[in-house]
């Protein structure tokens, strides 16, 4: 795990062992405010054993940014004396997802012996919720896209943005919505943000984060009009590989490299929604070409069947 700091009350937890998960904690002496959790026991308990060597307040509150494990395995380790906080939406995707997803990553990671899921109870769901620890008021903020619970936590003091997924080396969206994403990314262009602190990968400086949004958004337009050229010529999935995530506009280095994985993920992704557009267009195109072919046979019916008549009067 690597810790740093970020502004003098804020810290930041990156693993050593998954994807550079991050997690971070507000501290004052009041209280201590920790959003997100690390994926494996072993990281979040040392992050928790250093921010207690601190000699500040109790750990009050552990926010939840999204229901994924790699943020929120760790909320077992904490005690009911820690408020667990989320949005609605989160909460309700852990009771819907979480203990299945948990136990087929159990199957591939013996780390995650003995993590159980531990839901949210406290849920905001409108507009933004606001936690007060001392003189921090740390912001919480919806901004769907990565996922559709996606929330972030705005430390307005210290001007810092605990963005999670919602900021990444690369856009992930395979599990939430593109179109939505490019919006919370708009959105995050008023923020005033001295740092943003990702959800995987380096923190972010002031001079860093305009281009490093931009190019977020820059990135969701291109992936989408180059996979759609791709499906317009009928080329096949598996040519996906030859639109590197270089082609897109990004770097290929961040994460160690992951960020390729994430970026074939996205773009198979877009694929696969293309395709059954087209495919659904053409059904339609096939049956409305039905629906003519039955309409030119009721007319000619009705015909036969005028002329018929018209003979029998004869
Ligand atoms: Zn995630």
């Amino acid at each position: 795990m690597r810790r740093e700091r970020v502004s003098d009350d804020i810290y930041v937890f990156t693993s050593n062992l998954y994807a550079q998960v991050t997690a971070s904690a507000v501290v004052t002496r009041g209280g201590i405010v920790i959003i997100d959790t690390l994926p494996f026991r072993s990281e979040t308990n040392e992050m928790v054993d250093y921010l207690n060597s601190l000699g500040q307040g109790p750990i009050k509150y552990l926010v939840n940014t999204h229901w994924h494990g790699d943020h929120t395995n760790g909320n077992c380790l904490f005690d009911d004396s820690v408020e667990l906080v989320s949005h609605r939406r989160c909460q309700q995707a852990m009771m819907q997802y979480s203990e299945a997803e948990l136990a087929a990553s159990k199957e591939i990671t013996p780390l995650l012996e003995g993590i159980e899921v531990k839901i949210p109870e406290v849920v905001f769901e409108e507009g933004k919720m606001v936690l007060h620890v001392e003189n921090k008021s740390v912001e919480l903020i919806l901004s769907p896209g990565h996922t559709f619970d996606s929330t972030m936590a705005y430390v307005r003091e210290d001007k810092v943005l605990i963005a999670a997924d919602t900021v990444m080396p690369v856009p992930y969206f395979v599990w939430g919505d593109r179109h939505v994403f490019q919006q919370s990314l708009e959105v995050l262009k008023t923020y005033n943000i001295e740092s943003i602190v990702q959800g995987h990968g380096e923190v972010l400086l002031r001079g860093e984060i305009p281009g490093a949004i931009d190019s977020n958004i820059e990135y969701l337009v291109i992936v989408e009009k180059k996979v759609r050229e791709f499906v317009d010529k009928g080329k096949s999935k598996h040519d996906l590989k030859e639109l590197t995530i270089d082609l897109c506009g990004k770097s290929r280095i961040p994460l160690n490299g992951l960020v390729q994985d994430l970026h074939q993920a996205n773009i198979q992704h877009l694929y696969d929604e293309f395709v059954r557009e087209r495919d659904r267009i053409e059904t339609e195109e096939m049956k409305e070409m039905e629906n003519v072919g039955v309409d030119l046979e009721v007319t000619e019916a009705a015909e036969v069947a005028e002329e018929t008549a018209e003979q029998s009067l004869l």
